[in-house]
């Protein structure tokens, strides 16, 4: 649907359907005198909740969700997408890892080994960019063991535009994102590796198969070795699959564990988006990722403990916001206009989030909102229009730091309150490391390599270096 000038200065004049809001739309983007005032700049749902210690144990029973990314824009209120799900029975995955959430993983104290099982639901950089960070650091923390991406397979798609230009197909899949990764990072990597980045005893990639129940032994992108903690595996899905034919859209399932991990087509503005699904100790969770509302998604989240869909704001509201411009400003109807193509390719309005819960039979048990920016304005439209749909069943929106306990007999919402200073958590008990790649022998002990992490850099005449050492200006044992 396209709107006039005409129809969109009607427009806004109208009722917008319960928003509720503390200043005229005018004024979005303007200035706030106090943040205290204004329901945009607050979220008393999220503040309202109890405090997660950090730090708690999990009981073998529950599995824990925690939300380190629930927007597609970065604002410090809400990174982009990323949830982090732990099972009692010691097993934890990450699902995708947008922009900005690796200060809330550090902040939440979850470590690099922790995160290195990462499923990607799609390709978009407000789902992968910082895969950058997660992946670079882990090998110099306590993730010295392979990285392995599951995500859909190549798009397979060709256009043909009605000149008869044609563009595609592209090497567009998982696969070849991991391999321009692995390759864009390859000054860090070399630069990382005069410290260890393995441990002897890492299991073959056909053992991972049989422990992870993968369809085929993972292959990893480059020239590393296959324990190398700057390796790469991707676990490539085919996003065609529904889960109608038995056992082929299973893309993780430990017998050790007893987590299994199924994924089915979303419809999100291109080829090839999946939404997963998490099952253990019968709990279950489905992450949608982005998508428009589809009859897979009320198939496979009927039931469900957890449902954490996207949903996004209306199109005329995400315009005034988005834009900064006032709906009398002539550019205003392009932002609408704009806004629509974005939803009606690719995402589920409020509304439809509410229809698609009054399909489930049974409905989750608590759904959660997502990849929507949550304030009090925002939220106490989306309720109601959720409500119009689907008038009871639990209904959430998430925030970065909402964590969610569930087991069988309770769901609990918590937030946690994270220091904005913390650094890296420690890393106990690492295995014995393998030598590094860049290494010399010992002087002391000419049989054993030690780290060289000179052997990079020049230290000659032509780049002349200030040596600390020779110049007694290093730091003093006492630190300062
Ligand atoms: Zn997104
Ligand atoms: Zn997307």
């Amino acid at each position: 649907m396209k709107l006039t000038r005409r129809q969109m200065l009607k427009l806004s004049g109208a009722s917008l359907g319960g928003l509720a809001l503390g200043s005229p739309l005018s004024s979005f983007g303007s200035s706030f005198n106090s943040k205290e005032t204004v329901p945009s700049e607050k979220n008393s749902l999220f503040d309202s909740l109890p405090v997660f210690p950090l730090g708690e144990k999990l009981d073998p029973n529950e599995m824990r969700i925690t939300f380190l990314g629930t927007s597609c824009i970065p604002r410090l209120s809400q990174e982009c997408n990323s949830i982090f799900v732990e099972v009692g029975s010691g097993d934890q995955f990450v699902f995708d890892c947008g922009t900005g959430v690796a200060a809330k993983y550090n902040a939440m104290g979850i470590r690099m080994s922790k995160m290195n099982k990462i499923f990607l639901t799609h390709l978009h950089g407000d789902h992968t960019s910082d895969l950058t960070h997660i992946y670079c650091f882990g090998p110099a923390e306590d993730r010295k063991e392979p990285m392995y991406i599951w995500g859909p397979r190549n798009s397979d798609f060709t256009y043909k535009d009605l000149d008869g230009n044609v563009r595609g197909p592209y090497q567009d899949g998982t696969r070849a994102f991991c391999e321009r990764f692995r390759d864009m990072n390859r000054w860090h990597s070399e630069s990382f590796s005069f410290g260890s980045t393995s441990y002897p005893g890492y299991p073959l990639p056909s053992e991972i198969k049989t422990q992870w129940g993968l369809h085929d032994i993972p292959v990893q992108v480059s020239d590393d070795d296959p324990d190398d903690g700057f390796a790469i595996f991707p676990i490539e899905l085919d996003w065609t699959l529904s889960g109608k034919s038995p056992m082929d859209n299973v893309a993780y399932n430990n017998p050790s564990t007893r987590v299994k991990i199924t994924h089915f087509p979303a419809i999100h503005c291109r080829r090839g988006s999946i939404s997963y699904k998490l099952e253990w100790n019968g709990l279950s969770m489905v992450f949608s990722g982005d998508t428009k509302p589809n009859y897979d998604m009320i198939a496979n989240g009927g039931g469900v403990d957890v449902l954490i869909h996207e949903m996004v704001m209306p199109a005329y509201v995400w315009a005034l916001k988005n834009s900064g411009l006032s709906p009398e400003d002539p550019d205003f109807i392009k932002a609408y206009n704009y806004a629509m193509q974005v939803q009606n390719s690719s995402h589920t309005p409020q509304g439809a989030f509410g229809y698609l819960l009054s399909q489930m039979t049974p409905p989750p048990r608590l759904a959660v909102a997502t990849h929507f920016q949550a304030a009090d304005d925002t939220i106490a439209s989306a309720m109601q229009s959720v409500r119009n749909h689907y008038p009871v069943g639990e209904i959430t929106f998430a925030s970065d730091l909402m964590v969610i306990n569930v087991s069988a007999t309770k769901i609990i919402q918590r937030r946690a309150v994270v220091s904005s200073f913390a650094f890296y958590p420690v890393s106990p008990n690492l295995p014995t490391v393998n030598p590094p790649k860049y290494w010399k022998y010992d002087t002391e002990h000419p049989t054993e390599k030690i780290p060289d992490p000179y052997a990079q850099i020049i230290t000659t005449e032509q780049v002349p270096a200030i040596d600390p050492i020779t110049k007694n200006v290093n730091y003093r044992e006492d630190g300062y």
